[in-house]
């Protein structure tokens, strides 16, 4: 069975107890969360995040993986301003052990943005950056994820994903979160060819290398650069394209995740509402 599931959120009382129901109440077989706030590094400790009864929950509806993604405010990339890395630094290391800590194999990790410093110092800081902190931490692999191309991302094409390969020593412990929007964006045609992207992946980097996706519709044309996702099926990539890679036959283990945003709520004004429990039934 394919491994589809949504973002979820972590609120206190219930912590990760809390994601895992709301995991089970979209019908979903894999989630994603947030250690805490994506803006910013305040964290509880592990011990008060309810994880042993969580995965209880979990477990008793058959979920066997979690994904957890690494806060935005991380920038390896950034070489302008040294305590920006250092505290990206310091902050990924605890984030990866607080991973492994809560039973996920995986840290999804945006590359960084070079901040006008250019790809290739940008490159080398970040790989930098991942030597320290895969030293730093014995345990649990970082998924690097594939970028729009927004301001200056890095991770914007195969290439630089494999670039940041090439200079990690420990890069048995990469691997790499593929976001449609992200891909369509930065100009790949994932909606008439999937599988020639696939093939270019494949030569560049291995597509066993792919350990997430992230299946959102996006708002924009390819290549536009911008990186606003849509409802499934409401966007330019469009139902059948990411029908298609949901189901492709190479990552039927592989766990898809979707970050389309919430929709206004018809009853409240003002409110939104979780469209994941009808996109999950809609891509089965
Ligand atoms: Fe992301
Ligand atoms: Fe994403
Ligand atoms: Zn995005």
């Amino acid at each position: 069975m394919i491994l589809l599931g949504s973002h979820v959120s972590m609120n206190a009382p219930d912590f990760f107890l809390g994601s895992a129901k709301e995991a089970v109440s979209y019908g979903a077989n894999t989630l994603m969360l947030y250690t805490g706030a994506p803006q910013n590094t305040k964290r509880r400790p592990v011990e008060e995040l309810k994880v042993g009864e969580g995965w209880t929950c979990l477990h008793e509806h058959d979920i066997r993986e979690i994904v957890i993604h690494a806060p935005y405010i991380i920038n390896l990339a950034n070489t302008v301003k040294p305590e920006i890395f250092e505290l990206a630094v310091q902050f990924l290391t605890l984030e990866l052990k607080r991973s492994t800590a809560m039973g996920s194999k995986i840290l999804i990790l945006h590359p960084g943005a070079h901040v006008g410093a250019g790809v290739d110092a940008g490159t080398q800081s970040v790989i930098k950056g991942l030597n320290e902190v895969l030293d730093a931490c014995p345990d649990g692999m970082i998924a690097l994820e594939t970028m729009a191309g927004k301001g200056s991302e890095i991770g914007r094409t195969f290439e630089e994903l494999a670039a940041i390969y090439d200079g990690v020593v420990q890069n048995n412990r990469l691997r790499v979160c593929f976001d449609t929007c992200h891909i369509h964006d930065a100009g790949y045609d994932i909606v008439h060819d999937f599988d020639s992207v696939i093939g270019q992946f494949d030569r560049l980097i291995g597509k066993d290398q792919i350990a997430v996706f992230h299946i959102n519709d996006s708002k924009n044309e390819r290549g536009s650069h911008k990186d606003r996702h849509a409802n499934i099926g409401e966007g330019f990539i469009g139902f059948d394209a990411l029908h298609a890679i949901v189901h492709h036959a190479d990552f039927v283990s592989v766990p898809k995740i979707l970050e389309t945003p919430y929709r206004p709520d018809p009853e409240h004004p003002g409110q939104t509402l979780p469209p994941y429990k009808e996109e999950i039934a809609l891509l089965r």
